[in-house]
Order: structure tokens, then sequence, then C-alpha cells
């Protein structure tokens, strides 16, 4: 039998892939607008890291990762987040030392172990920034605001901000008593994960993807912020509006993740399937010491890509020209093989996208692949030309047809 690929993961084929390069380049263009510098970490780490950074209580830990024990007898996770690696290396490299603000990105393949549907995937991939060393809550407007330009300029439409302040670890335990008051009283109404979540970490039954109708009229975390918090998401929100990033506020978003402070943000589409969430983040000022480095405060997010790229398709929107090829090679004749072989490497060394047939095909045959490559020319070589040393071209726009020198290709071609 042949081989399949595992469950939840994907062939980027050819015929796609110059989408996946397109929203790359799009994310690192713009990171590089906004003065971010890419980071790679490695796609597996220590399981432990994770099992802090992440947080015990998530589903990431929980029940997503890949975790196995690798020759030497240590626990291997492949990464599920870009996040508590880029924070293990901003520490183990101790890029907190360097005057400036940390502002990173990545772009990568994530593993989690997940019922597949669609846009839920085993491996996936996120864009992702990270911004460590400042409290500013300018910085947190312009994480929002580089997510937000990052789908806007790919092309999408309709993708929403939504936004909220989950306060310090403090506000979080005054709200958390008034939230158990009135949970209790519904508890045999939630879910099975809600009522084991209940006990562990209360804020994340909000985030339930099921029970949402039993919350009406639950406490808002934004009643129990205290001074600091307020004033904090106050700025976040008053330079969203400056620079006319729109945003509505969601009192009920509390994101998966433990470390989280203050700010908390979600981008939000509708298209694919049942997900409504396309990429999310927030301020994390208990993380770095967490893992071990010293009390530096950060802000970052981690987009979907494969969700970037559904709601692309859904939406229809046209992202790239098909690749077009500067000249197609139609050889006819043994002896012109290897002058073939020669001008194709040069033209290729020269910086055209050149050609040719492998299959010796009849003529006709090998200018149905030019029009397939979608060429502008075909150089013809036969017999006869080559002995006068001259190459017929044949521009795949208007038919017109010349003849130019064999060493004087380039040049034609570079003219049009
Ligand atoms: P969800 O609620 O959809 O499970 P999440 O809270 O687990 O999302 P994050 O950990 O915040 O997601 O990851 C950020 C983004 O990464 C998501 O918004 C989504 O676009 C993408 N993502 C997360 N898990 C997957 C997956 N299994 N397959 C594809 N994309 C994913
Ligand atoms: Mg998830």
């Amino acid at each position: 039998m042949a081989f399949q690929k595992s469950p939840g993961t994907q062939d980027i084929l050819p015929s796609t892939v110059e989408r996946w390069q397109y929203v790359e380049r799009k994310a690192r263009e713009i990171c590089s607008r906004f003065n971010f510098r890419e980071i790679r970490t490695p796609m597996f780490e220590s399981t432990e890291l994770f099992q802090r950074g992440v947080g015990e209580t998530t589903d990431i830990v929980e029940k997503e990762m890949y975790t196995f024990t690798d020759r030497g007898d240590r626990s291997i996770t492949l990464r599920p987040e870009g996040t508590a690696g880029v924070v293990r290396s901003y520490v183990e490299n101790k890029l907190y030392g360097e005057p400036d603000v940390s502002k990173l990105y990545y772009i990568g393949p994530m593993f989690r172990y997940e019922r597949q549907q669609a846009g839920r995937y085993r491996q996936f991939h996120q864009f992702g920034v990270e911004a460590l060393g400042a409290v500013d809550p300018a910085l947190d407007a312009e994480v929002i605001a580089l997510g937000y330009t990052f789908y806007t300029e790919v092309g999408l439409k309709g993708v929403r901000v939504e936004l909220n302040s989950v306060g310090t670890p403090e506000v979080r335990a005054a709200f958390r008593e008034r939230l158990l008051a009135f949970l209790q009283p519904k508890r045999e109404l939630l879910c099975k994960d809600c009522q084991s979540r209940m006990e562990r970490n209360p804020l994340r039954v909000l985030d339930c993807k099921v029970d949402q109708k039993h919350f009406e009229g639950a406490p808002s975390i934004l009643d129990s912020l205290d001074e600091e918090c307020n004033v904090h998401f106050e700025k976040v929100k008053a330079y969203l509006n400056a620079m006319n990033i729109p945003y509505e506020i969601n009192p009920r978003l509390v994101r998966g993740l433990d470390y989280y402070t203050h700010t908390a943000f979600e981008y939000k589409a509708e298209g694919i399937g049942a997900i409504d969430t396309v990429g999310g983040g927030g301020r994390y000022n208990g993380l770095v010491a967490e893992i071990g480095g010293p009390d530096q405060p950060g802000i970052g997010f981690g987009l979907g890509i494969e969700r970037t790229i559904m709601l692309l398709e859904h939406q229809q929107t046209v992202t790239e020209e098909a690749g077009q090829i500067d000249v197609y090679f139609v050889g006819l004749g043994d002896a012109a093989e290897r002058e073939t072989v020669r001008l194709v490497y040069e033209l290729r060394k020269a910086g055209f996208r050149a050609e040719r047939d492998y299959l010796s095909r009849k003529m006709k045959a090998q200018m149905k692949s030019a029009d397939r490559l979608n060429a502008r020319y075909t150089a013809i070589l036969g017999d006869d030309e080559l002995e006068r040393g001259e190459i017929a071209l044949k521009s795949m726009v208007d038919g017109e047809q010349r003849v130019v020198p064999l060493n004087g290709l380039a040049e034609a071609l570079a003219n049009g």
C-alpha cells in the first residue's frame, strides 16, 4: 500500500506554495517596517519549558503536546507555540542586556495533537511577534496594529480586533472569587471541561465555546481592574484610536494561556467553518521570570497562517500573478542539445527564468509546455540555426518571430 501523510498534516504543493510565500513575504516586510527582527528557535525544546511557559492547566499542556523521550532519556516536546521558545532564547542569550527593547518575530511550524477539522491541524504554521523589555502601552497598541496591518495588507476584509484587559494576578485573584460565586449555582449546567476548569482556572471557563449561553450576566473583569490596570488599558485604547485601528471590547476574552497580564486581544473573521479566531495575543509581564529569567515584561501575538490562507481563498483574494518564465527553449535535433544546455545555463546565470524540454518531444508539444508555463518567449534552436550561429526568438504575446545571434540572446530578451 502506498504511504499517506499523517493525520492533521498537509502537503503544500507547488500549485499553492506561491500563496504561502506571498503571505510570508508580507509578514516579513511589515515586520521590517515596524522594526521587528526575525528570530529562529528550535522546533523542539525541553518539555518542562512548555509546562512552565504555556501553563500546566492549558489545553495545550494538558492534552495537545507531542512529547517523547529521546535517546538521551530527556523529555522533549515539539513546540506547540512560539512564545516559550523565544522567551527561553531571550533569557539564555541575555538579549535583555541590550540597550533597546527586543522586538522579535518568527514564522514556522507548530505541533499540537488535536482533533482534525477545517482550520485545525496537527502541524500548522504561525507568524508571531514578541516585544520584550518594556511595559509602555504604546507597545501593546503597536503589536495589535502590526497584526491588523498584516491582515489588511495581505488583502483580507472583515478582520476584527477584540480587546480586553485581564489585569494582574492580584486583580484576577479577586475577580476569581466574584466569578466563582456566579458560576457555582450553574455548575451542573456546564460542560465537563468547565466543571474541572472551575477548580483549577475558573477564568478560562468564560472562554468556553459551548457554554457561552450560560454566561449571561456574568461579572466582568473590567469592573475589577485596579487603578494601574485601568490606566494601562485606557492608554492602549487611546493609542489604537490615534492610529485609527478599529476594535471592540470583549470582557469575556481571556485567552487560553496562564501568563497573560493586562492586554489580551484576538483577531476574528468569518469563513473558516466553526472557527472564528484567526490569531491572538497579549501582554505577559510574568512569563520571563516564570521561566527563570529576570523580571522583564513582554507582549506578543501568534497568527495562524493556514487560517489566513483559508480566508484568502474564501474571499477569493487575488494574491499574486501566476509565475511567468522568460524563455522556453524548444530544441530540435541532437546537435542543438549541447548548445541548449549551455544557453539555458548562461541565461539563468544572467538572471533570466529559463526552461527547456527534457522529453525529446515534437515541436508542437514543446510549444504547449511554453504556453502552460506562461513563457514570454520561446527560443527555437534547430540544426540550421545552429550552423549559422543564430536562434529564432518568438514572442508568445504577439507571435512575432525574429532571428538573433546566439551570443545576443540575453540582450534581445532584456530589451523585450
Ligand atoms: P483555538 O481556540 O482555535 O484552539 P488557540 O487559542 O488554541 O485557538 P492560539 O494558541 O492562540 O490558539 O494560537 C494562535 C493562532 O494559531 C490561532 O488563532 C490559529 O489561527 C492558529 N492555530 C492554533 N491552533 C491551530 C491548529 N491546530 N491548526 C491551525 N491553526 C492553529
Ligand atoms: Mg487550541
